[in-house]
C-alpha cells in the first residue's frame, strides 16, 4: 500500500464547528450552492446576478467539466478580475481530500474527503486495462443497517448534494485524466453509486447528479447512463419512481438472499418489502430499460452460501433479464463473518449457471485498503483517528 500525498484542493475551507454544536444542530448543514448543483441555464442566471456576462457561465462550466480544471489561475480566458469572484461563487470547494491510499500497484486508490460541515465520506477509482471506474458515495453513513456493510454500523449522517456527488466524479476524472491509474485509459468512463450511503434514499439529488454526468459537456461530464450503475437495497417504491424516470442507467439490487427468513436479517429494509416484490421492480426496471439488472450476492459462509440458497436463487431468476453478481464477503472489524470458502463459492456459481443464470464472481478491488464493497467506514477513521494512523504506519513499514 502506498499513503499519497494529499493534495489540497484550496486552502479557504470554512471553519468546522466543534463537534458538541454540530450535535446540537437540528437540520443537517448542506453545502454551499456549486455549479455542479445547476443546469446550464441556471447557471446563467447565477453569473448574470455576479454582474458578468451570461456566457461567463458556459466557459466557467468548460474549465470544470470539459477540462477538469476548478483552479482560478487556470482559467485564463476569463478577465483576470473576475476569475476568483467565479471560481468563488461558483465553484465553493465541496470536498477535501484529508487522505489518498492506492494499491493493487496503482490500479485502485481510495480517497477519503472532508466535507464543509466535517462529515467524511470515501471515493474509489479503479482503474482495468479497458476502463477506469469510480465508486462514489451518495450519502455521509447510512441507515440501511445492513450487518455485514462497515457503512451501515455507523447510522446515517446526512444526504449528500448534487454537487458533492458530481464532484467525487470529477476529481477522479481529473487523476485518471492525469495517468496516474497505472495500465489504464485516462479517461474515466464508469461511475458506480456503491460507496457509502442508499442512493435511493437520497432519490432527487442522485438522480439529478446521474443527469449531471451524462449531460453533453459543458452542461455535465458527458458520460453514458449505461455506464452508471445505482445499487440499491431494494426501496420498492423509489425502483418504481425510477422506471418512470424513463433513465437507462444499470441497476444493481443488493439481494444477498432468496428467502425472507434471511433477507429480514441481512438487509433489514427487507422487512418492509419483501424478496418477491422487490425482484418484481427489478424486473419490470429490466423490462422497461431493456437492460440486465444486476443481483448482488455477497457470499457469508455458512450463512447464505448453502446450496439450496443457490438453488432457490436459480429458481427466482431463470429466464429473467438478470446477472448475478457474487461478492466474496469482506469481512467487516469485528465482524462474526467470513467469506465463503472457495469450493462452497464455485458450488454456488455452478447451481446457478447450471439454472441457466448468468453468474460472476466479483474481483475484491481494494480490499488492502479497506476500499472494497462494503468496507467504506469513514466515521471509524475519525473516531479512532489514532488508530487510523497507527495502522497505515504499520502498512507503509
Ligand atoms: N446501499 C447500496 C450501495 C451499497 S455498497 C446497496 O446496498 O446496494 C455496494 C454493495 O456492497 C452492496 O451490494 C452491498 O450490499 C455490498 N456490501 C456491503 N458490505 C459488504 C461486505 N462487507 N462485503 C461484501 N459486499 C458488501
Amino acid at each position: 500500500m502506498t499513503i499519497l500525498p494529499v493534495i489540497p484542493i484550496s486552502p479557504d475551507q470554512p471553519d468546522i464547528l466543534p463537534s458538541g454544536l454540530m450535535k446540537t444542530r437540528r437540520r443537517p448543514s448542506m453545502p454551499p450552492r456549486h455549479l455542479a448543483d445547476m443546469d446550464l441555464a441556471a447557471r446563467r442566471s447565477a453569473v448574470a446576478s455576479l454582474g458578468e456576462p451570461e456566457f461567463r457561465a458556459k466557459q466557467i462550466s468548460t474549465h470544470y467539466f470539459g477540462r477538469l480544471v476548478r483552479d482560478a489561475a487556470e482559467m485564463t480566458d476569463l478577465p483576470a478580475g473576475s476569475r476568483d469572484r467565479l471560481t468563488a461563487d461558483l465553484l465553493p470547494t465541496l470536498l477535501t481530500p484529508i487522505r489518498e491510499q492506492a494499491c493493487d500497484d496503482g490500479a485502485t486508490r481510495k480517497t477519503l474527503w472532508r466535507l464543509h460541515d466535517g462529515a467524511l465520506v470515501e471515493s474509489v477509482l479503479m482503474g482495468y486495462p479497458d476502463r477506469v471506474t469510480a465508486c462514489v458515495s451518495s450519502q455521509a453513513g447510512c441507515g440501511m443497517a445492513c450487518p455485514f456493510c462497515a457503512t451501515g454500523q455507523q447510522g446515517l449522517t446526512r444526504n449528500l448534494s448534487v454537487a458533492e456527488i458530481v464532484d467525487q466524479v470529477v476529481y477522479l476524472a481529473g487523476v485518471a485524466a492525469s495517468g496516474a491509474v497505472t495500465g489504464s485509459p485516462p479517461r474515466l468512463s464508469r461511475v458506480v453509486f456503491m460507496g457509502m450511503g442508499e442512493p435511493l434514499a437520497n432519490y432527487p439529488r442522485v438522480i439529478e447528479a446521474v443527469r449531471r454526468l451524462t449531460s453533453p459537456a459543458p452542461e455535465g461530464l458527458g458520460l453514458s447512463q449505461r455506464h452508471i450503475t445505482v445499487s440499491t437495497v431494494g426501496l420498492v417504491p423509489a425502483m418504481r419512481r425510477l422506471i418512470a424516470e424513463g433513465l437507462s442507467v444499470t441497476l444493481a439490487l443488493s439481494l444477498h438472499a432468496p428467502d425472507d427468513d434471511l433477507r429480514d436479517e441481512l438487509v433489514p429494509v427487507n422487512q418492509r418489502w419483501k424478496v418477491a416484490e422487490v425482484l418484481d421492480a427489478a424486473f419490470d426496471y429490466a423490462a422497461q430499460t431493456g437492460r440486465r439488472v444486476s443481483i448482488e450476492y455477497a457470499l457469508i459462509r455458512d450463512v447464505n452460501d448453502q446450496p439450496w440458497r443457490a438453488d432457490l436463487l436459480g429458481r427466482l431468476l431463470k429466464g429473467k433479464l438478470a446477472h448475478v453478481n457474487l461478492i466474496p464477503l469482506n469481512p467487516t472489524p469485528g465482524s462474526k463473518w467470513d467469506a465463503s470458502p472457495k469450493p462452497v463459492e464455485r458450488e454456488f456459481v455452478r447451481r446457478l449457471q447450471e439454472a441457466g443464470v448468468s453468474t460472476t464472481v466479483r474481483d475484491t478491488r481494494g480490499r488492502e485498503i479497506d476500499g472494497a464493497c462494503g468496507q467504506l467506514a469513514a466515521g471509524e477513521l475519525t473516531d479512532a483517528s489514532a488508530g487510523g494512523a497507527a495502522a497505515d504506519a504499520e502498512v507503509a513499514q
